[in-house]
C-alpha cells in the first residue's frame, strides 16, 4: 500500500503526488513515466502506421493482395514509387460526402439521445476514474447498428438509392476522409486536453509530446454533457461500418463472379457475430481496458477512424480478389471453431461483467464463486474495494477472454486458405496486441492492487494459455 498522496492542478494539468515507496497509488491510470521502449514504440507507430494501412489497401488494389510484389518490383526497379502512387486513386467529393453523412448520421443521435427510446442499454455508470468520478454513459449502440442495417439492406432490396458495393468501389477515397478525421479528432483532443479538459483531475501529462499525442491527455474528453469522444470513435462510426464494409464486399463478389462463396459468408457471419455481441453488451463495454483506463489520443482517435475499418476487415476484402470456396466439411469446421472461440470470448467476459455487477453474490459454473479481496486508493484519497474472481473461466487462465478472441480471429484468417499472407495480418496484429494488452493491463493492476495482486497470480499463474503461457 503506498502512502498519503495529494493531488492538485497546476496551469489546468493535473499532478498526481505520492509521499512513501510502493506502487504509486492514484497513478495506475497510466504510465507515469515513458521509458525508451514505450517511447520508440509510440514515435514508430505514429510514422509507420499510416504508411502500413496504405501498404495493404494499395497491394489488393495493384498487386491483387500480395504483400512481396510490391516490395520485390520497387526493389527490382520494374515499378517506382511513383508509378504506385499515380496509380492510387485520390480524395473525391463522392467519397467526401458518403464519409460525412456517415458520421453526421452517427453523431446526431448522440447529439439528441436523451429524446430517442432506447432498446437495451440507457443510461448506464462508467468505472471509478483515477480522480474518483464515476460518469455516466448513454447506451445506445444496438439502436445504431440495427437501424443502419436494416437501411443498408432496405437500399440494397427495396430503393435502390445506391449499389450495395459503393464502400468496395469508393475504398481507398474514402481511406483519405478516414485519414483527415483520424487526425482532426486526434489533434482537437490534443488542444482541448491543454485549453478546456472535461476533467482536469484525469488528465495526464507525460512531458513527452509524441507520447501525449499519441496516448492521449484527456481520460474521458466530452462536448457537452453527453457527447463522449471515447464511446463515439470506439462503438459507433468504425465498428458499425465493419459490418457493411463486409456486406459491400460480399455484394462486390457477387457482381464479379455471379455468387459469394461460403469463405465470405463465414467471414460475414462471425464478424457480425463479434459486432453484434458488442451492441448487445454495450453496457459491459464501459467496463473494459479502453473505456476504463485508455486516455483518448491518437492511438484510439486514428485507430478507430483508419486502422480498425481497413485492416480489420482485411479477409472479406481478400476475398474479393481471390474468392475461395471451401471443402463443406472444413467451412462447417471453422465454423465451429469460430464458435468454439466466441463461446470462450462471451462466457469469460460474462463471468466477470456477473460477479462485478453482482459483487460476488451470483454462481459461477454452479458454483459460490472464488475470489480475492483487494482495496485501491483513487487519487482523492477515496479507499475502494473489490474482488479479483479465481474461479470459472478467470481461474481458467487470466486473460482467457483474449484466448477466445484469438481462437475466433485465427478462422477469419483461415477462411482465407493459404495462398497469401495478407489476411492472416489480423491475427498476428491481435497476439501481438493481447499479449502487449496482458502486459500493460498486470502492470497497472500490480500498481493499483498492490500485494493482492501478487496473491492473484499465484492463484492464477497463467495468462493466455494454461501451462504455456
Ligand atoms: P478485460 O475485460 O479482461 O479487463 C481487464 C480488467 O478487468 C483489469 O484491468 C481489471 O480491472 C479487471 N480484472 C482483471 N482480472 C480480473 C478478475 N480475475 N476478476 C475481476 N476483474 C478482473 O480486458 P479488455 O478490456 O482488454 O478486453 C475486453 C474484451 O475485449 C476481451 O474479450 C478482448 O478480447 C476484447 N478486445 C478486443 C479488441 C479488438 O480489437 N478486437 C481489442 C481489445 C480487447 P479493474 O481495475 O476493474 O480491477
Amino acid at each position: 500500500m503506498a502512502g498519503k498522496e495529494t493531488q492538485f492542478s497546476e496551469g489546468g494539468r493535473s499532478k498526481n503526488i505520492t509521499n512513501g515507496a510502493g506502487p504509486s497509488q492514484g497513478q495506475w491510470g497510466r504510465a507515469w513515466k515513458v521509458d525508451w521502449f514505450s517511447l520508440a514504440s509510440v514515435i514508430f507507430l505514429l510514422l509507420f502506421a499510416p504508411f502500413i494501412v496504405y501498404y495493404f489497401i494499395m497491394s489488393c488494389d495493384q498487386f491483387n493482395c500480395s504483400l512481396t510484389n510490391p516490395a520485390i518490383d520497387l526493389f527490382t526497379g520494374k515499378v517506382t514509387l511513383l508509378d504506385i502512387w499515380n496509380k492510387t486513386p485520390s480524395l473525391t467529393w463522392k467519397a467526401a460526402t458518403i464519409y460525412t453523412t456517415w458520421i453526421i448520421l452517427f453523431m446526431l443521435p448522440d447529439i439528441c439521445c436523451k429524446y430517442l427510446p432506447y432498446y437495451r442499454g440507457g443510461l448506464q455508470e462508467g468505472a471509478v476514474t483515477p480522480s474518483g468520478l464515476v460518469l455516466k454513459y448513454e447506451i445506445n449502440g444496438l439502436q445504431a447498428w440495427l437501424i443502419t442495417h436494416a437501411l443498408w439492406f432496405a437500399n440494397a432490396y427495396v430503393f435502390h438509392w445506391f449499389s450495395p458495393t459503393i464502400i468496395f468501389d469508393n475504398w481507398i477515397p474514402l481511406l483519405w476522409c478516414t485519414n483527415i478525421l483520424g487526425y482532426a479528432v486526434s489533434l482537437f483532443v490534443l488542444i482541448k486536453a491543454y485549453l478546456f479538459p472535461t476533467n482536469a483531475n484525469d488528465c495526464k501529462f507525460t512531458g513527452n509530446f509524441f507520447y501525449d499525442f499519441m496516448m492521449g491527455i484527456e481520460f474521458n474528453p466530452r462536448l457537452g454533457k453527453w457527447f463522449d469522444f471515447k464511446l463515439f470513435f470506439n462503438g459507433r462510426p468504425g465498428i458499425v461500418a465493419w459490418t457493411l464494409i463486409n456486406l459491400s464486399y460480399a455484394a462486390k463478389q457477387q457482381e464479379l463472379y455471379g455468387q459469394v462463396t461460403n469463405s465470405m459468408i463465414l467471414v460475414n457471419v462471425l464478424q457480425a457475430i463479434y459486432v453484434l455481441d458488442f451492441f448487445w453488451n454495450e453496457a459491459w463495454y464501459l467496463k473494459t481496458i479502453d473505456i476504463c483506463h485508455d486516455h483518448f489520443g491518437w492511438y484510439l482517435g486514428w485507430g478507430d477512424c483508419v486502422w480498425l475499418p481497413y485492416l480489420y476487415t482485411l479477409q472479406g476484402l481478400y476475398l474479393v480478389y481471390h474468392p475461395v470456396q471451401l471443402p463443406t466439411g472444413n467451412a462447417v469446421l471453422l465454423l465451429l471453431m469460430g464458435l468454439v472461440g466466441y463461446y470462450i470470448f462471451r462466457m469469460t467476459n460474462h463471468q466477470k461483467d456477473l460477479f462485478r455487477r453482482t459483487d460476488g453474490n451470483c454462481k459461477i459454473w454452479g458454483k459460490k464463486p472464488k475470489y480475492i479481496e483487494c482495496s485501491y486508493m483513487s487519487a482523492d484519497g477515496t479507499k475502494h474495494y473489490t474482488k479479483l474472481l479465481t474461479s470459472g473461466f478467470w481461474g481458467v487462465a487470466r486473460h482467457f477472454n483474449y484466448t477466445g478472441d484469438l481462437i475466433g480471429s485465427l478462422v477469419y484468417c483461415l477462411t482465407c486458405g493459404f495462398d497469401h499472407i495478407l489476411p492472416y495480418f489480423y491475427i498476428i496484429y491481435m497476439t501481438i496486441l493481447l499479449v502487449h494488452r496482458c502486459v500493460r493491463d498486470e502492470d497497472r493492476c500490480c500498481s493499483k492492487y498492490g500485494k493482492n495482486w501478487k496473491l492473484y497470480t499465484d492463484t492464477v499463474p497463467y495468462r493466455l494459455f494454461p501451462g504455456v503461457f
